[in-house]
């Protein structure tokens, strides 16, 4: 796997990447649906905001993705550099409010999983489903809109920002 050339610019990037992250994983493509599920897209994140928060390998080389509409799972692909097995990270999508604007975080990891063992597919699942459940369980219907819409995106009870501005005079 080539990070510099994965490392592209974020707008020039396919939307659905799950052929990209079978490749990563080196299994195939209907068995990475199976157990992780489908609409895998490339994630990127400012690293400027974090600096000495996060794990030094996860900065340096790791090819991450998400899923999920809101976003429910990150999923990362360590490369080493001396040629030891990937590990794939599972995180949970934190998020951080900066400069008014929502930029999630890969920082709170549920599992790190070497990809050359057997059976890593099936412990990956575990993981991702746990996530995305956990992620999942934190959204809300907005009742305005009647749209789903994570906790980072509430303005009020059951009202997300999109309809607080649209209907109800918030300030963007
Ligand atoms: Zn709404």
């Amino acid at each position: 796997m080539d990070l510099e050339a994965a490392s592209d610019s974020e707008a020039d990037w396919p939307r659905d990447q799950t052929d990209t992250l079978a490749g990563a994983l080196r299994v195939a493509r209907a068995d990475l649906v199976a157990h992780l599920g489908g609409a895998w897209r490339r994630f990127d994140f400012d690293l400027w905001p974090f600096e000495g928060r996060l794990p030094s390998e996860v900065v340096a080389s790791t090819l991450w993705f998400e899923s999920g509409e809101p976003t429910q799972v990150l999923l990362g692909i360590v490369e080493s550099a001396n040629f030891e097995p990937d590990i794939a990270v599972v995180a949970f999508p934190e998020f951080v409010m900066i400069d008014w604007r929502t930029r999630y975080l890969p920082s709170r990891e549920q599992a790190r999983i070497d990809i050359s063992q057997p059976g890593s597919l099936v412990r990956l699942q575990g993981a991702v489903a746990e996530v995305a459940l956990r992620r999942r369980k934190s959204f809300f219907w907005c009742r305005t809109c009647r749209t789903c819409n994570p906790p980072e995106d509430r303005s009020e009870p059951g009202i997300c920002f999109g309809c607080s501005v649209q209907y109800f005079g918030a300030i963007p």
